[in-house]
């Protein structure tokens, strides 16, 4: 099983895909973790990628691709949810050439649709206590009086990564360079769009049935 997880900033895919992951006992692939694990275990592609991200560059999609057959060809698992890549039409590309190397195939990709309010209302709605850290958000944890701690009574502050400006431009990004991926996996009939804007619960379920029914 081989399955990928896509949806704009803000949408829960990462939630969602960790749920997912341990309820149908598939491996959670993220890049991040990908490259950490390979750095942490000092593979030789391991340490090629060390030396981009040492130096703050992007790791490129042909070292990433590696990692990702090595991890692939290790097994141990039913199989493989992957969370934020490909995030590009190349990477799905190479993605698609290098499973075809390895002889296994993209089975599904899940879509989480959160509409472009939805999403700045949930990004920019982040917010911290400077006094004890708690953190709140919309629309899951709001404090009991708008914009005050429930704890301290201080005012919230929010973080310079969530202002309305930042949050417009991920997801500008997010149009230009992932959307396009919606079309190339609907062409391929693997594409399967969920809608986000429901609960924690009702959007896992959805995710839950349509994994079943492709294993
Ligand atoms: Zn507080």
């Amino acid at each position: 099983m081989l399955a990928i997880m896509l949806g704009p900033p803000g949408s829960g895919k990462g939630t969602q895909a960790a749920k997912l992951s341990q309820e149908k006992s598939l491996v959670h692939l993220s890049t991040g973790d990908i490259l950490r694990n390979a750095v942490k275990d000092g593979t030789q592609l391991g340490l090629k990628a060390k030396t981009y991200m040492d130096s703050g560059e992007l790791v490129p999609d042909d070292l990433i691709l590696g990692l990702i057959k090595d991890r692939l060809k290790a097994g141990g698992t039913k199989g493989f949810l992957f969370d934020g890549f490909p995030r590009t039409i190349p990477q799905a590309e190479g993605l698609d050439r290098m499973l075809t190397e390895i002889g296994s195939r993209v089975r599904l990709v899940l879509d989480l649709d959160v509409s472009d309010s939805e999403v700045v209302k949930r990004l920019s709605g982040r917010y911290f206590c400077p006094s004890c850290q708690a953190t709140y958000n919309y629309p899951n944890k709001l404090p009991r009086r708008e914009g005050i701690c429930d704890k301290c009574n201080v005012p919230l502050s929010k973080r310079k990564d969530d202002s309305e400006e930042v949050v417009k431009n991920r997801l500008k990004v997010y149009k230009e360079q992932t959307q396009p991926l919606q079309d190339y996996y609907k062409r391929k009939g693997l594409l399967k769009t969920v809608d986000g804007e429901r609960t924690i619960d009702a959007i896992f379920a959805d995710m839950a049935l349509q994994l079943d029914r492709t294993i």
